[in-house]
Parts: C-alpha cells; structure tokens; sequence
C-alpha cells in the first residue's frame, strides 16, 4: 500500500490540492460543484465518473462548508465502487499445463517488462516458465527478454529480429510442452498505426498456439501505459476488437499524474483490471486492489 500511494503520489497529489484548494474556503454550492467536476475530468476519471462523484458529493450538502478530507473520502468511496467490480487477480488455472498468456499493446506500453516480472514472480514460486519472444519487429525487445530469461531462469524461445511471430510461438509451445512447463509466456508486437498487418499477426500467433495447444491463449492481457492518459482508452477499444482481450495490466502508475484514467476504463469497460506496474524493477508489479487504489488515489 505504501510503495502503490508513493507511486500514485502525483496523481494524488494534483488531485488531491485541487480538492483542497477548491473547497478549504468556499460553500458547496452550484459553482464549486462545476469546479469540482472540471477538477475530476482534468485527473483523467472521465466525464460519467466525475458526474457521478460530484452528485454524490452534493448529496445533502448543498450551501455547506466541507472540509477537504471529506470530499476526498467521498471520491474514494465512489472511486472504490467503480473499480471494485473489474479488480481481479490473475488466476493461473493449474490444470492448463502449459497455462499461455499472450501480451498485447501498443509498443513501448511495458509488455516485455511486465513479462520480465511476471516470470520473476512465477519463477520465485516455484513454477516452470517459458518466455516467447514474439515481438521480432524490435530486436531491443528480443535482448530485452533474453536478460529477463537469465535474471530470472525462466527458459527464452527467440528467433532472428525479422522473423515470424507465428514461428516463434510455434516453438515456444512446442518447447513448453518438452519442458512440462507450467506457464508460457508469448511477447507480441504492438504497431498500431497499421492495425491490419498488426490484426493478421495477432490472429497467425493465435492459430499456431491454438492448434497446438486447443482452447490457449487462457488469457490475453492488455498493457496500457498510464502515462499516454485518454489514448488508453482507444487503445482498450482497437484491442479488445483486434484481439479478444481477457483482462488490462496498467504500468507506469509510478511518476504519473494520470492514473486517474484507469477510472475511466473501468467504467467504460468491464474487462477485469489484474495487475499495475509501479517501477521498472522485477517486484514493481501488484495485484490491482479496488479500495488501495481509490484510496491513493483521492489524495
Ligand atoms: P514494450 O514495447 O511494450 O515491450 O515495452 P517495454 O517493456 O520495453 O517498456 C518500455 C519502457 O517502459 C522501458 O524502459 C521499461 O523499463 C519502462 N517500464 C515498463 N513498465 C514500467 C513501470 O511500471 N514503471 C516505469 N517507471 N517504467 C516502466
């Protein structure tokens, strides 16, 4: 909780002293109520979610004064309501063997990153993981997850930059299998400025897994980097269509002031919201908690 407010702090803290400066000498009245939806829009939580707060916040106390720490346990409340719905962990069900996650999002997101970590966290209970370098546009991704491979003994499949994602996969099943392993991980490319190329890739890597490994990928993980603000949420669109996502990962919640848009996905979208990445280090990555988070974030 402490390492996730720290990173929330700039979120929390534009927030929150907007909160204060707004309300600390002023009367709840009609206009401090507009105040304080612009307030919640600028923070990224969307237009609905801030509408629904400062209706909430008004609620009977019209013409009142109210003291900051009040209005801020009223956002929490709110916040936590809407989040608390779509927070669910990541479940690797067991009696998958090898159980495949598939990464996507557009690049420079986190997914290689988030692997990285994920394999750390498995690896450290004891699972067997194997990583698929699958995004072969970037041979910086291919390095990048060859390191996480030795940082964390997890097995890494690759090819040459340039090669087929699809062949890779294939490999990566075939060797996770070999293996006995318990979870495969399969890194993708993410250039969505050409979605067609990007949707055919995605659907190859999909066949090949599926017609080794019938009814994988078991979850499809959306990456989204909190700090491109209201471009996650066209990106939640392009890839849940391109891409049958299961469930979001948000990174870089650390450092940004603009956490407050994973508010505003979960009320758009129902997609479970499992992990967020707070750092760029192997143990930067928690399990999404509703009430943490709108704690955090409300200042
Ligand atoms: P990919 O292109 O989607 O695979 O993205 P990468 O995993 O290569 O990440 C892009 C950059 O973001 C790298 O420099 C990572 O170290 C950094 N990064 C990833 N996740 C986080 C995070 O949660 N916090 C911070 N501060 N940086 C992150």
């Amino acid at each position: 909780w402490s390492r996730l407010a720290s990173g929330l702090a700039r979120t929390a803290s534009s927030l929150g002293q907007g909160i204060t400066d707004l309300v600390s000498k002023r009367k709840l009245d009609a206009e401090t109520l507009e105040e304080l939806e612009d307030v919640l829009i600028r923070a990224d939580l969307g237009v609905a979610t801030a509408a629904r707060i400062v209706e909430a916040v008004g609620k009977g106390r019209h013409d009142k004064m109210i003291a900051p720490e009040e209005v801020k346990g009223l956002i929490a409340a709110e916040v936590e309501a809407i989040l608390a719905p779509v927070a669910r962990p990541l479940m690797v069900d067991a009696a998958h063997k090898p159980f495949v996650v598939l990464m996507v999002g557009v690049n420079g997101s986190g997914k290689t990153t988030t692997i990285g970590k994920l394999a750390a966290q498995w690896v450290g209970e004891g699972k067997k993981v194997v990583l698929a370098a699958g995004d072969t546009f970037r041979a910086a991704a291919i390095e990048q997850l060859k390191v996480w491979g030795q940082r964390t003994g997890a097995t890494v499949i690759a090819r040459e930059q340039g090669a087929d994602a699809a062949g890779v996969a294939h490999d990566a099943v075939t060797q996770a299998r070999e293996e006995g392993a318990d979870i495969l991980l399969v890194d993708t490319a993410g250039r969505l400025q050409n979605r067609a190329e990007l949707m055919a890739e995605l659907e190859k890597v999909v066949r090949v897994i599926r017609k080794l490994e019938p009814g994988a990928p078991h979850a499809v993980l959306l990456v989204l980097d909190a700090t491109v603000g209201q471009n996650a949420l066209s990106q939640v669109e392009a890839f849940t269509r391109i891409a049958g996502v299961t469930g979001l990962v948000m990174t870089k919640l650390d450092g940004t002031a603009r956490g407050g848009i994973l508010v505003a996905i979960a009320a758009k979208h129902s997609l479970p919201i499992h992990l967020i990445g707070v750092g760029e280090g192997a143990d930067d990555l928690q399990p999404f908690a509703a009430r943490d988070f709108a704690r955090a974030i409300a200042g």
